[in-house]
């Protein structure tokens, strides 16, 4: 177990973690409950925000009341599956920005190639969540967060669904400044770099691109 590694067991998501894992659960059905999971997920990533404070008038009386300032947060999604989470993490958050990094995994290396990267300006004023379904090899991840980095993050967490021991080992050392938050934590990879048991390609079930 590493110290920046939280799995989120709420029985709420492991009930619907087992939806999305069931081979037959429908597109239109994973799509669905992935949403309502990055909800609860959400709830958890963004725990420790920074809050200012607003005067306003119940119907009662005057009140200096906490709010939530959401230009300071930033989702950055790792298409396409991370677009899976990011819908109901901005159901949570729809003032939160959003930037995209397009990165595919080579499935002989399974090493990472990155064709797109575009987010908002002035990343190091904002936490920056790094989204993706699956934590496998890591090697997408690490490089996504390479280049967040690169581009400004400075404070940065990793939100995913499923996470293998490797991924978890593997980006831990080479990012042990980003938590990492998970709803379950799996056995092992498998020898093509899938997650066991897993919940299948994580895109191919959202978007139906398979089967
Ligand atoms: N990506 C996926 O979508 N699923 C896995 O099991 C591993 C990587």
């Amino acid at each position: 177990m590493h110290d920046n590694l939280t799995i989120v067991d709420h029985p709420l998501i492991q009930h619907k973690l087992t939806i999305l894992r069931d081979k037959n659960t429908s597109t239109a059905q994973f799509r669905q409950v992935i949403r309502e999971v990055a909800v609860i997920l959400g709830c958890e990533v963004t725990k420790d925000l920074k809050l200012g404070h607003i005067d306003i008038e119940t119907p009662l009386e005057k009140l200096h009341a906490p709010y939530l300032e959401g230009k300071k947060l930033c989702f950055v999604s790792i298409l396409r599956a991370g677009n899976g989470l990011l819908d109901g993490l901005l159901d949570l958050i729809p003032s939160a920005r959003v930037g995209h990094v397009g990165i595919y995994r080579d499935h002989e290396t399974l090493e990472a190639h990155r064709y797109y990267f575009k987010t908002p300006d002035k990343l190091g004023e904002r936490l920056v969540i790094l989204v993706d379904p699956m934590l496998a090899t890591g090697n997408t991840a690490i490089d996504a967060t390479n280049e967040l980095k690169k581009a400004g993050a400075k404070k940065m967490k990793f939100l995913c669904l499923v996470a293998a021991p490797e991924g978890v080992e593997k980006f831990s050392k080479a990012h042990p400044d980003v938590p990492i938050i998970t709803a379950a934590l799996d056995r092992e990879l498998n020898d093509v770099g899938y997650i066991m048991p897993g919940l299948g390609d994580a895109g191919d079930r959202i978007y139906g691109t398979k089967g």
